[in-house]
């Protein structure tokens, strides 16, 4: 195994090419061990991994704590609505009590983007061990997301040998609410570093035309892209255009909870415009898988029979991978200093 130098995960930006293939191929050892008849393995007992989420959430929230479980670690839910915070306390000091109770894993998540970025930072000035996994910070960064699209993604490509070179050359279309979508950050980072190209979908207002410079300009912090040659980024507005000749699509939900007021006021026309329906999905050349992070809604963004029809869509297998996908990322972060 390569080396692993992250000691927290809280964006794609600072990702290399090795970072990739190492989860991408650790996530596929995962993946298999239940042909082996492995249900569980004691890589983690010892650990503790505590989620923190002070935001909703369906699918990342149980996936990380079944990984968890998967390893043997220890896990800690924390349940904002009854917690302190109604108190009046702050997520770092939330995060420093659960620190303080041994956690080696917080996973995060939090509407205000940087959150865990300001955690990491104490940790770090206070010389502490812990790792931060950002599980989606407000519309900044969603990295085990963007990691397990990209996996299903590669695994779609190449079912045998997933990595990072079965996206090369890909066209990938990301439709709808790109702008509040940190969901879509962490796929541009991802796709374009494996040299896919990805083409951005949406009307003006969710979608400013600023976005094709989004890799131009990694965060702060980052001095130098880590990655060499990346694939381009392309607006189009118009779906039918889009979907010409793409191998797969990705489409969003609007978040609405991100938006300061309503930007679609014409569902009924978003929908017909941008939805993700069998009679737009006649606009590819040929017949393409459709990938929704969740959670869905059905008849805004993406059509309850292109969700059900088996044929073509990973939503379901995007579910599934993101539980080696986030063991990987567990495993690699509280083994840094174990791995070969
Ligand atoms: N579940 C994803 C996220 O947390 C996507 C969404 O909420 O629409 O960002």
């Amino acid at each position: 195994m390569n080396n692993w130098a992250h000691k927290h995960v809280l964006d794609l930006a600072s990702f290399s090419l090795e970072d990739y293939s190492t989860v991408i191929a650790l996530a596929d050892r995962f993946r298999s061990l239940p042909e082996t008849g492995t249900r569980k393995l004691p890589a983690l007992q010892g650990k503790l991994i505590t989620t923190l989420f002070f935001e909703p959430s369906t699918r990342t929230r149980s996936s990380f704590e079944l990984a968890a479980k998967k390893l043997s670690a220890d896990v800690q839910n924390f349940a904002p609505q009854s917690s302190a915070l109604t108190k009046g306390e702050s997520p770092l000091d939330t995060a420093i009590t659960y620190m303080s109770m041994g956690a080696d894993v917080l996973v995060i998540r939090h509407n205000l983007s940087n959150i865990s970025a300001e955690i990491a930072s104490y940790i770090d000035q206070e010389g502490l061990n812990t790792s931060i996994l950002n599980a989606g910070d407000g519309l900044h960064s969603h990295p085990s997301q963007g990691l397990l699209d990209l996996f299903t993604l590669a695994s779609f490509f190449n079912p045998n040998e997933p990595s990072t070179k079965s996206l090369s050359g890909k066209n990938i279309a990301i439709v709808g609410d790109i702008l509040h979508s940190r969901v879509a950050r962490s796929n541009l980072w991802a796709l374009t570093a494996c040299e896919a190209n990805v083409i951005l979908c949406g009307p003006q207002n969710l979608l400013p035309d600023d976005f094709v410079q989004f890799i131009d300009s990694p965060p702060p912090g980052i001095k130098k892209d880590p990655i060499n040659k990346r694939g381009n980024i392309s607006i189009e507005r118009s779906l039918k255009d889009c979907l010409k000749d793409v191998d797969a699509v990705m489409t969003l939900r609007l978040q609405k909870e991100r938006m300061k007021k309503s930007l679609i006021t014409d569902i009924n026309r978003y929908y017909f415009d941008y939805g993700i329906t069998h009679e737009n999905l006649k606009y590819c050349r040929r017949k393409i898988p459709v990938m929704h992070p969740g959670p869905v809604n059905r008849g805004i963004e993406i059509s309850s029979e292109v969700i059900q029809d088996n044929s073509i869509s990973l939503i379901n297998q995007q579910v599934r991978n993101g539980i080696p996908i986030r063991m990987a990322l567990l495993y690699l972060l509280t083994n840094r200093k174990l791995t070969e």
